[in-house]
């Protein structure tokens, strides 16, 4: 079931994520629509804050993304990213590299709006999935970035935080605007406007 995704302005996307002590049905259908959803919006990632949740759960997907490359160790074996597609995270700890780069970014919350952003080239993220079994994931490349954008949506963080104050200054129109619609409670149905919107 698709669900509707909340936009910049809604309070709920500020929240900080509570842990989830229980993986029981609920939380494995909430994963299940959000697949749908991400899937559904174009997108290639999606946080539980964004369906309303804030909870600590995330899905990502970036098997279609073909002009920015990932590399995924999972448990310690390489594996091809698109293989472990779509991944669901519960509860995420990640630990960010020492080194930056900077990357563009959109955000389904956020529609028509993007952005660069500089994100850890490497992290490394221990996570559950939804069977309950911890798993670690140690990546770099898109699916890097896309996991940190996902981890700052769990704790409340969005891109427009990381953007640069000159950046955030050319947007502000488009933000003041995009808040207002939302206290109006307009609704939308965002899509993704590129390969990069999580
Ligand atoms: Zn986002």
């Amino acid at each position: 079931m698709r669900l509707s995704i909340l936009q910049y302005g809604d309070p709920i996307l500020r929240a900080k994520g509570k842990r989830i002590e229980k993986i029981d049905d609920r939380v494995r259908d909430l994963a299940q629509n959000m697949i749908e959803t991400m899937h559904g919006a174009n997108g290639v990632g999606l946080a539980a804050q964004q369906v309303s949740e804030a909870i600590q759960l995330s899905v990502l997907d970036v098997s279609q993304v073909e002009d920015r490359p990932s590399t995924m160790k999972l448990n310690g074996r390489n594996i091809a990213p698109e293989t472990a597609m779509p991944l669901v995270l519960i509860n995420p700890q990640i630990d960010l590299g020492a080194e930056t780069e900077m990357g563009a970014e959109g955000c389904l919350s956020f529609p028509e709006i993007t952005g660069e952003i500089e994100r850890a080239k490497s992290i490394t993220v221990r996570a559950q999935n939804l069977d309950g079994d911890p798993i670690e994931i140690e990546t770099t490349g898109f699916l890097a970035r896309a996991i940190q954008h996902e981890v700052d949506h769990l704790n409340g963080i969005l891109f427009i935080d990381r953007m640069s104050s000159g950046a955030k200054t050319s947007l502000s129109s488009k933000l003041k605007r995009l808040q207002k619609e939302t206290e109006r409670g307009a609704k939308h149905r965002p899509k993704a406007v590129a390969e990069t919107t999580l």
